[in-house]
């Protein structure tokens, strides 16, 4: 059976030894030796100034919109993860849905400005397979109108744009460490801000508003990541130029071998070094995709229609139609794409794909 992907588990005996530093401390959460260790190495490793780990990639969306959002209106992308509406709605905000462009999949940042009132108060927007937003226009727009961003960095873990970190870009950034993702803790995720005073307001929220033991700055829920999986985390970081490199290779096959005068692939942007952490395919018809869908299934190959439905259709959001995202939705599907997937079995998916298109 071949699914869109496979977690990436480094050794065990690599797994035990950091889990034995968690036993011979005696500690297990509450920002311990390894949650530390964790941080100070993916800040050297991805070149920003701030980092806080969190429980999952979720909360730091929480608690962004919480910081941010205000219960207002936030302009958001109907193509992403049920994550990036699911938190605006949790916080009491509106989420108003701008489309997307129909080659980078990203929010259509020239569409944006028709869509703010003066109940906005942030733009959450997604890099969604790791395709940077029009960092540069949104960043225009947020200061015209005084509104703070908030990037879904989700699947954007190792991006850089323009030489920068592209977790360096907005107000706030997000990352997901779940299993699946590029580098993972099991369960886990962080969030950025460069602004320090905006850093702390993070900080504290993720760990109940603590000051000290019995005093409080302000209003916190618990965002911590436990030691246990700081120890993943440590245990997958050494292989990560592995999981690129090895993922790379999966990404220029499909390149070269799919027939793509007949599907459409994603346009990364310019000047973005990618990281390889989808491989979307859009077929002319949804029609053609059930079809290839189906034969692959009965071959056990597993693709996964990602994103789909377009958030904008959802029963909680339901209402504007953002013809672009819908249309790209019901005809998206994301290959099988991980560490260990073998050149016999990318020529079987190819040859079942271009033989049915
Ligand atoms: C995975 C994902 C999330 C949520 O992350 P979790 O770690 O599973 O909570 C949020 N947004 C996007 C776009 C994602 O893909």
């Amino acid at each position: 059976m071949i699914n869109v992907t496979k977690i990436f588990l480094p050794p065990i005996e690599k797994y035990h030894k950091q889990l034995q530093r968690a036993w011979d401390n005696q500690w297990l959460t509450n920002r311990g030796e390894l949650v530390l260790e964790l941080e100070e190495k993916l800040k050297k490793y991805l070149e920003v100034s701030n980092i806080i780990v969190t429980s999952n990639g979720t909360v730091p969306l929480q608690i962004a919109l919480k910081l941010l959002g205000k219960q207002g209106e936030i302009i958001t992308t109907p193509f992403s993860y049920v994550a990036t509406t699911a938190a605006i709605v949790w916080e009491n905000c509106t989420p108003v849905f701008v489309d997307i462009h129909p080659e980078h999949l990203t929010i259509d940042e020239t569409k944006i400005e028709e869509a703010i009132t003066v109940k906005t108060t942030a733009i959450l927007a997604t890099h969604v397979f790791g395709n940077p937003c029009n960092v540069e226009v949104i960043q225009k727009i947020a200061e015209k109108y005084n509104l703070k961003i908030i990037y879904d960095a989700a699947h954007a873990f190792g991006v850089t744009y323009n030489g920068k970190s592209i977790f360096d870009f907005g107000d706030i950034n997000t990352c997901s460490f779940h299993a699946t993702k590029l580098f993972h803790t099991g369960e886990g995720g962080a969030m950025f801000a460069k602004d320090p005073d905006l850093q702390h307001q993070l900080f504290y929220s993720h760990n109940f508003g603590h000051k000290t033991a019995l005093a409080f700055y302000g209003l916190g829920i618990n965002g911590k990541m436990t030691e246990l999986q700081a120890a993943m985390g440590l245990s997958v970081l050494p292989y990560i130029e592995e999981i690129f490199s090895e993922r790379k290779k999966v990404v220029d096959y499909y390149n070269s071998n799919l027939n793509l005068s007949k599907l459409q692939v994603i346009k990364i942007r310019e000047n973005t070094d990618w990281n390889f952490s989808y491989y979307p395919i859009i077929f002319e018809t949804e029609e053609g995709l059930l079809k290839v869908e189906k034969i692959l299934n009965d071959n056990q190959i597993f693709p996964r229609r990602y994103f789909y439905p377009s958030l904008n259709t959802i029963e909680y959001t339901k209402g504007e139609i953002m013809p672009i995202s819908e249309r790209i939705a019901s005809r998206i599907i994301c290959l099988p794409l991980y560490v260990g997937l073998s050149i016999s079995e990318l020529q079987e998916i190819v040859s079942l794909i271009n033989a049915n298109l």
